[in-house]
């Protein structure tokens, strides 16, 4: 979104957001500074519009004057510090345009009533009037709005004012209008610019927050991605055992550590017996179920610390770490009974399940290659020997 974009969204003469959604988040989000601002604001406000009672005193003595002129500050303080106890408890305030207008518009009351009652002083006064429209602009936080509003009842009737209790001429009014207009002018410009400031940094921020999100969600989709990747990569998807590359990996790190470690490491080649007859018979797919219940069988009988990889068809190998060669063969012997019991569930009834295993254990000048190929050549001679058996050699 280019510059110019971003400040149409945002109203030339209001300085709110066009978007009347994005204004109630915005005002939302600085609520509770706004609050707290704003009743500082008019306890300050208040102490001040109180501390003229003391030049009233000095002016009047205690004549009727000064005492209409005391209740009349007495009620305006004491509205403002009402409203601003009620601005600090009651919730919704960003909603309470009236909330915001109401002291403007006590205090603006108070500063004219001053007018009949000491018209005298009216110098003084216009001066008081020029702060307190600037104290409507920038001192207490408020919308442009409201705050314009205010200033201008303010000085059409203060205006309005000193022209009927003051005496003030036509051309003097006119003289005093204009520094009025001149103080909403520059009260107005402050204010808009600072609205529209404050609007755009919200928006900003806003924008770099969504991109943000937005980065973390592309991160999280990678993330999944990459794991996803690493399955396929790692898994067979037939079986869910490691895939030949993965085991490969693994298997080579195993052995290595066995050899820095100087602890044994076993090594079997599986195959299943007669599993061309088995796809003939049952057709491919079923095949492939029963293949993968082998595999789970496998896996089952093996401890979490051994692996186990398809090796391609329906051959599979494994690795066993910390495994003595006895260990090794009663692993391998439980694995090909486990199989042989597949036959008797109900699943694969009537099935002639079985397979030969090759277990060769590792030693000294053996690299993985070497291994596995002794490995095959023992699950060779089993299947030579009658297959459904486990072959082991010294
Ligand atoms: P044996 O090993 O006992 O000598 O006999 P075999 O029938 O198992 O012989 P061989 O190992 O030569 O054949 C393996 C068969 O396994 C060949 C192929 O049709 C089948 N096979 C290989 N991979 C898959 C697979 O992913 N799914 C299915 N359903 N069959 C497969
Ligand atoms: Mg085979
Ligand atoms: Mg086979």
């Amino acid at each position: 979104m280019s510059q110019q974009q971003k400040q149409n969204n945002i109203h030339w003469l209001t300085g709110q957001f066009l978007d009347a959604d994005k204004e109630l988040k915005y005002r939302h989000s600085i609520e509770s500074s706004v609050r707290s601002d704003s009743r500082l604001a008019l306890l300050l406000v208040s102490i001040i519009f109180a501390m003229f009672g003391i030049t009233d005193y000095n002016l009047l003595g205690l004549t009727q004057e000064y005492y209409s002129l005391l209740t009349m500050r007495v009620a305006v303080v004491g509205s403002c510090l009402v409203l601003a106890f009620v601005i600090g408890h009651r919730g919704g305030y960003a909603e309470k345009a009236w909330l915001h207008a109401l002291p403007l518009w006590i205090l603006a009351t108070g500063i004219i009533l001053i007018v009949p009652l000491r018209p005298e002083s009216l110098l003084t006064q216009i001066t008081a009037v020029v702060v307190a429209i600037m104290a409507f602009y920038l001192l207490i936080p408020n919308l442009l709005t409201v705050a314009a509003l205010a200033s201008l009842f303010l000085s059409i009737t203060f205006l309005a004012a000193s022209m009927l209790y003051a005496g003030v001429t036509p051309t003097g009014a006119i003289r005093l209008g204009l520094l009025l207009i001149m103080a909403n002018i520059v009260g107005y410009t402050a204010l808009r610019r600072l609205e529209r400031l404050q609007r755009q940094q919200y928006s900003l921020l806003n924008e770099e927050r969504d991109q943000n999100r937005e980065l973390l969600q592309e991160i999280k989709h990678r993330k999944s991605l990459e794991a996803q990747l690493r399955m396929v990569a790692e898994n067979d998807a037939l079986t869910g055992v490691d895939s030949r590359s993965h085991f490969m990996k693994r298997a080579e790190a195993l052995l290595q550590r066995s050899r820095l470690e100087d602890t044994p490491f076993c090594l079997f080649m599986i195959d299943v017996d007669h599993f061309k007859r088995i796809n003939d018979t049952w057709g491919h797919t079923r095949g492939d179920v029963i293949l993968t219940k082998i595999a789970e069988v496998c896996q089952h009988s093996l401890r979490p610390t051994d692996i186990i990889g398809r090796f391609g068809g329906e051959e599979f190998v494994v690795g066993l770490p910390h495994t003595s060669p006895a260990d090794a063969k009663a692993v391998a012997e439980r694995l090909k009974q486990n199989v042989e019991a597949l036959s008797s569930t109900d699943e694969l009834n009537d099935l002639e399940l079985s397979v030969t295993i090759g277990v060769a254990v590792a030693k000294a000048e053996d690299d993985l290659d070497m291994l596995i190929t002794r490995a095959d050549n023992l699950l060779y001679e089993g299947k030579r020997d009658g297959r459904n058996q486990v072959v082991m050699k010294d």
